[in-house]
């Protein structure tokens, strides 16, 4: 028997006016996972309790087994796992993005955040920027007094690590810069304690040097969004998982191109899988992921497929985009795995389903229950769903996350 899990990430979302009240999982064409619903079983689940930050890190962590109430302290350190930096307790992780604020002339707190991610900013230019800005420009000095050490993520995605940080995080409240799109950054500045003031000066003479940087200005003359900024969010400290052999008594691995994702991955023992082309983004290699997750259920009886795509296109207010996400996830990851397995013969138990709400009217994320759509090729369960939110409000609902993996793997 194999079994495979299948996250597209913030796929959930709240009906549209513009898709004449339908949500994206309703308006996309899915014929595959539509089939999968109607002889599988659908349902919703909470993923996150309520009383936790919604996003990817609690409600993956839920997905897996691991209770966000106790296996969470902060999302950086699950990613910086991914990075295999070796955090020593008391150590203090922080996401640093490369964000794209409003390129008016005003002190930083008076512009607006256009972009999470500096543009869709990725690879040799994220990285080149990165390295300027903390290894060769006067913020070096700023952070060697703080302690701080920053290793380039190839990416917008950037991870800061602070030797003994812990006093320093105490009461910081740092905004994560998705949920707040096109708002002044005024009120999301870093507040809470002592500390919080360094972070606002880094911020604000990072914001100056980068400005003029001639990766920004060849951007701007190509139409883009310059990466104009840092922006510091997620603090945490590190922390052990349960492993995933423990709880479910086998192994497996984890296909992303996340780190949060596939550090969650590396700390509960899966092993992380790279796929060519894999990018977290809309134009991922999602044929490579499903690809990369048959060859390894030659090996392993349990695989992990997780597509970011849906969730940064709604980030970015994209919505014909997150409708394409989950119909490129339908007709190239799971119909492609669907197919091979099939072929090969094998009997197989999918779980599928969106680990939170993300809202085209917020471009955030949201708490609130999400579709799932359990799969099992030997019985068929005639319920005749298909697969959204709609229509699984009137499947199964089960209260935590963290039963997820039980009902899939039959513990
Ligand atoms: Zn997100």
């Amino acid at each position: 028997m194999k079994y495979i899990l299948i996250i597209g990430d913030g796929m959930a979302d709240d009906p549209i006016v513009m898709l004449k009240n339908k949500t994206p999982l309703q308006y996309a064409k899915k014929p595959t996972i539509d089939a999968l619903a109607k002889a599988g079983k659908v349902g919703t689940v909470k993923t996150i309790p309520e009383d936790l930050e919604a996003g990817s890190d609690t409600a993956i962590l839920s997905i897996f087994g691991c209770d966000p109430r106790t296996c969470y302290a902060g999302r950086a350190p699950l990613e910086a796992a991914d990075y295999d930096i070796d955090m020593k307790p008391g150590d203090v992780a922080m996401r640093c993005n490369l964000i794209s604020l409003d390129d008016s002339p005003f002190y930083i707190s008076m512009r607006k955040l256009e972009s999470h991610n500096g543009g869709g900013l990725t690879g040799d230019e994220a990285d080149a920027l990165i390295e300027w800005l903390f290894y060769d420009s006067p913020i070096a000095g700023m952070l060697y007094h703080d302690g701080m050490v920053i290793h380039p993520g190839h990416s917008f995605r950037n991870i800061v690590v602070i030797e003994q940080g812990e006093d320093k995080i105490r009461n910081l409240v740092l905004t994560p810069p998705h949920d707040h799109i096109g708002e002044k950054v005024d009120t999301l500045m870093p507040c809470g304690n002592p500390y919080s003031e360094r972070i606002k000066n880094i911020i604000a003479q990072a914001a100056e040097l980068l400005a003029a940087h001639p990766i920004n200005e060849l951007r701007k003359a190509e139409g883009k969004l310059p990466a104009n900024a840092v922006w510091f969010w997620a603090p945490g400290t590190a922390k052990e998982l349960p492993k995933f052999k423990d709880m479910y008594g086998m192994d497996g691995a984890i296909i992303s191109a996340v780190p949060l994702c596939r550090g969650i991955g590396k700390l509960i023992g899966l092993e992380r899988i790279d796929v060519e082309g894999a990018n977290g983004e809309l134009d991922t290699n999602y044929e490579g992921k499903a690809d990369a997750a048959l060859e390894q259920l030659k090996k392993y009886d349990f695989v992990t497929v997780h597509v970011e795509a849906p969730d940064e296109c709604t980030h970015n207010g994209d919505l014909m985009g997150k409708i394409e996400s989950i119909q490129n996830i339908d007709s190239m990851v799971v119909k492609r795995i669907k197919d091979g397995l099939d072929a090969a013969g094998e009997d197989y138990r999918m779980l599928i389903l969106s680990d939170h709400k993300t809202l085209m009217e917020t471009q955030g994320h949201a708490h609130g229950v999400v579709p799932y759509v359990f799969y099992d090729g030997r019985v068929s369960s005639g319920q005749g769903l298909t697969y959204d939110e709609k229509s699984a409000a009137s499947g199964e609902y089960i209260d935590d996350g963290t039963k997820l993996l039980k009902m899939l793997l039959e513990k």
